[in-house]
């Protein structure tokens, strides 16, 4: 399928092939889904929302409710002010959400629609709220609408009463419904009060009961966003991604914040775990200290089988800032780790990853696509290819081991319900990459060298 990819690399400035992002509305409605009773509203043409909602359905296999404003040509000569102000009527009237969260589009953002001002002149339900961000996708990608949507939400709901809530604000970072839930079980451990903002546990992972409901039981509810302002402290999780919503905290609402690393393999995780004791004042119970060695004695067991081997890592900043570092973790050299995302502090990150484990001879690049990715790889092979679904066809076509994670996964089942994060996270993928590269060991072994014991 990629077989004409061409193995000398050209020097390209404004072109991207195969991008390893996708644009900031998908972003934007995946933090609005991490709401209770939200619905996320697209501000744009019915093809920008039907593309988002798909990627999103594709990916956690459950159905990704949005409304769109349905901008015809009409809408995009003389601008969507009264589409908008129909579809928020309808859309309370006929879907009955505590809460619309809007974001913009491309052709929204060039006509250059007011929402602040269309929204402020909107005479909503009693106890309805719309609030909304700017997502322009021809800047940044789908992490960018994230972390925007959440300042969105905090913009309009967020108060200081002056008065402390004891808690801590978690805000977990672009992760599946299964992270949450082991981040939040995680806090509970340490004894920690919270406020998880996003929450999409019980909502892009709710269970089967025989009765679709548009808003399942979990989400992150509007008093609790309301309350992040009287928290005691904010942890950021991602130290790309939470960045802007942690300074947003701290300077708005004088809540100090903490920014740490996405919690994968050991050295993250004991960071997110060590932030919370000094949060709680709590003693580490036993039952993480033990998670934490069967990690560590897995790593130990399986290193024979991991040292030295060269890996390809690619998707979102923060997922693969944990990735490398497990990869390094294992032994692994991680010959390869881009993401689409242009954010400079990923290249600086991973490169003082690689430095303090001595390791060299590694390209690392952000606002990078799949196309280049693949022509490093066709001049030095790597042994195992970790992201997104969008690397299989690398993987096809240079028969490559090929370990699926981060955002999307479209062509596998069951992920999004699992944890990266934590130590059961990195147990959980320790198993997938070692499987992947003994597989490989036992499809390409002779027959006198195939053996059950390995
Ligand atoms: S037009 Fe813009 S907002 Fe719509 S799908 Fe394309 S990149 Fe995304």
């Amino acid at each position: 399928m990629l077989d004409l990819t061409p193995k000398e690399v050209a020097e390209r400035k404004a072109l991207r092939i195969n991008p390893c992002k996708t644009c900031q509305p998908v972003g934007a409605m995946y933090c609005a889904l991490g709401v209770h009773k939200c619905m996320p509203h697209s501000h744009g043409s019915q093809g920008c929302c039907s593309y988002h909602r798909t990627v999103l359905s594709r990916h956690f296999k459950e159905p990704a409710i949005a409304s769109s404003s349905s901008f015809t040509e009409g809408a995009s000569v003389f601008g969507g002010r009264s589409n908008i102000n129909t579809s928020v009527k309808n859309v309370f009237d006929l879907y009955d959400p505590d809460i619309m969260a809007v974001h913009t589009t491309c052709l929204s953002e060039t006509i250059g629609d007011d929402l602040t001002s269309y929204i402020m002149d909107m005479d909503l339900p009693e106890g309805k709220y719309v609030v909304h961000t700017n997502t322009p996708s021809y800047v940044g990608s789908h992490i960018n609408g994230f972390y925007n949507m959440m300042m969105g939400f905090m913009s309009y709901l967020t108060k200081k009463t002056g008065t402390s809530n004891g808690k801590a604000a978690i805000f977990p970072g672009w992760v599946n419904p299964g992270d949450t839930r082991e981040l939040k079980r995680i806090a509970e451990l340490m004894k920690v009060p919270y406020i998880m903002f996003p929450d999409h546990s019980g909502v892009m992972d709710a269970p089967m009961t025989g009765k679709y409901e548009y808003y399942p039981k979990g989400g992150t509810t509007i008093p609790e966003i309301e309350a992040l302002g009287d928290c005691d402290h904010v942890f950021g999780l991602g130290d790309i991604i939470s960045v802007e919503p942690v300074e947003f905290m701290e300077k708005k609402y004088k809540v100090p914040g903490t920014l740490l690393p996405m919690p994968v393999g050991v050295a993250a995780t004991d960071a997110f775990i060590m932030a919370l004791r000094e949060f709680s004042k709590t003693e580490i119970p036993y039952a993480l200290e033990e998670e934490r060695g069967q990690l560590v004695d897995l790593l130990l067991d399986c290193t024979q089988y991991s040292y030295q081997k060269k890996a390809a890592i690619f998707g979102d900043p923060d997922i693969i800032i944990g990735m490398t570092a497990l990869a390094l973790e294992m032994g692994m050299i991680p010959k390869y780790v881009i993401t689409g995302t242009p954010k400079e502090e990923f290249t600086r990150k991973v490169k003082a990853m690689l430095e303090a484990y001595g390791v060299e001879d590694c390209i690392v690049k952000a606002n990078a696509d799949l196309f280049e990715l693949h022509q490093w790889i066709k001049n030095e092979p790597v042994d195992v290819l970790i992201g997104s679904s969008y690397g299989k066809q690398i993987a096809k076509a240079e028969d490559i081991p090929f370990v699926r994670a981060g955002f999307p996964v479209l062509d596998r089942y069951g992920g999004p319900l699992m944890p990266t994060v934590g130590y059961r996270g990195a147990i959980r993928y320790v198993e997938k990459i070692i499987n992947a590269l003994m597989d490989r060991i036992d499809r390409d072994s002779a027959d006198e060298d195939f053996d059950v014991v390995m």
